[in-house]
């Protein structure tokens, strides 16, 4: 593979795979443009060299074709306005005569915006032959679409198989997702403590297993701490539970220590008697919650236990909240979690946050340039610190 840095695309056409699957309303109009502005600089770089740009991307869940919701043409006045004057063209089909025409026509400094690649069902089947049209369509090709990397899709992964080593690579956003995501799990400075929230267990069972051989801490919040408190012979009233995953929670705690990682629970609760806003509360032992109360945010003793790991520690990756932050009565711990982090990396800690919910909390609160690194990648990156090979980082550095 090459380095995209180092390339130089004056008179070529690359074919970037982006993620550019943000929300609209109901006007069509896109309401967080996160993903679309980190593949900007991506964009440009080509652009700058002097090549032209054909991009690529799924967008919301087609079932059958073609469809007004889902096409991608709504994003094109946006997509003009971040890339400032930079021509923008339209094809209405990714593949086939529209689009090979469209990438024919062309010229250098252009940027050609194909159709929703889940238009064509053969897409998130892997199908080689639908890969090969889309790979006629440049010289070289880019995935900068870390968001879809753990998808063997035609145009995440497939596709790389029709371009030679030399003519494959990262854009930047994939250099920088994988580069933050290698630094934490194969280069952390120790400590190393990874923070895990969120209401389940079982979709984290394996990340904390994976981060077993690694961390030096692994601190438990959110809803996930409840299954484990009571496998540990707690009481929990009627918070979050996992009954079918106690046996796993013990498994992990006895795994823990004879690896010699210290697992954190949080040791009090904010307890609520309802579901709710307004919901009554009070201050329990996460392990003494009373009948018909439940946790749903971690208490402050707690607060004070976990923000110490983590003021302490050179690696820290955080995924989950450590309540329902979504409830303003219930957002304290997880904004102790994040400030404790802020100030962490301020004394030159580094931080990936990463995975859903816990990047939707470090921007709303106003934490997203406090930490080292915030990713795009949700499943893409919790798949990742699983320890699987991710077919779109693969499909690059493999050599055909
Ligand atoms: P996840 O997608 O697994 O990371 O979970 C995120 C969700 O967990 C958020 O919507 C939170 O509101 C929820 N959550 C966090 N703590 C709790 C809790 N103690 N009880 C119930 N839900 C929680």
């Amino acid at each position: 593979m090459s380095k995209f840095s180092d390339y130089n695309f004056k008179g070529q056409k690359a074919l970037v795979r982006v993620d550019f699957n943000v929300p609209l309303n109901e006007k069509y109009e896109i309401t967080d443009d996160t993903r679309i502005k980190a593949a900007i600089p991506t964009i440009k770089k080509i652009i700058d060299d002097g090549g032209s740009v054909i991009l690529m991307s799924h967008f919301g869940r087609p079932k059958d074709g073609p469809s007004e919701k889902y096409s991608l043409k709504h994003l094109i006045n946006h997509l003009l306005k971040l890339l400032g004057g930079i021509p923008v063209s339209f094809a209405d089909d990714c593949i086939g005569k529209e689009a090979e025409q469209a990438a024919k026509k062309l010229q250098p400094k252009e940027v050609l915006l194909l159709e929703n690649l889940r238009f064509h069902k053969e897409e998130e089947k892997g199908d080689e032959k639908f890969a090969g049209q889309l790979a006629k369509l440049g010289d070289v090709y880019i995935n900068d679409a870390f968001g879809t990397a753990h998808r063997a899709h035609a145009s995440t992964a497939i596709i790389a198989k029709f371009f030679p080593p030399d003519k494959k690579m990262f854009g930047l956003l994939m250099e920088s997702e994988v580069a933050s995501a290698e630094k934490v799990l194969h280069q952390s400075e120790k400590p190393f403590v990874a923070i895990i929230g969120g209401a389940k267990v079982s979709d984290k069972i394996l990340i904390i297993e994976n981060l077993l051989d690694r961390a030096t801490d692994i601190i438990i919040g959110g809803g996930m701490a409840y299954t484990f408190m009571k496998a540990a012979g707690g009481k929990i009233g009627k918070s979050l539970c996992e009954e079918d995953r106690l046996d796993t929670a013990n498994d992990l705690m006895k795994k823990a220590q004879e690896k010699n990682v210290c697992i954190h629970l949080p040791s009090d609760s904010l307890i609520a008697n309802n579901f709710s806003n307004e919901a009554e509360t009070s201050m329990a032992p996460s392990n003494n919650i009373p009948d018909g109360w439940m946790g749903l945010d971690i208490g402050p003793n707690a607060c004070t236990q976990f923000c110490n790991v983590i003021k302490h520690s050179k690696t820290i990756l955080w995924n989950g909240p450590m309540g329902v932050f979504e409830m303003q009565k219930f957002q304290h711990g997880t904004k102790a979690v994040a400030t404790a982090i802020a100030e962490a990396t301020e004394d030159g800690s580094f931080s990936l946050v990463g995975g859903g919910d816990s990047v939707s909390a470090v921007n709303q609160f106003g934490f997203a340039d406090k930490v080292s690194y915030v990713s795009t990648g949700g499943g893409a990156l919790l798949e990742y610190f699983e320890g699987k090979t991710l077919p779109g980082i693969a499909a690059i550095a493999e050599k055909n």
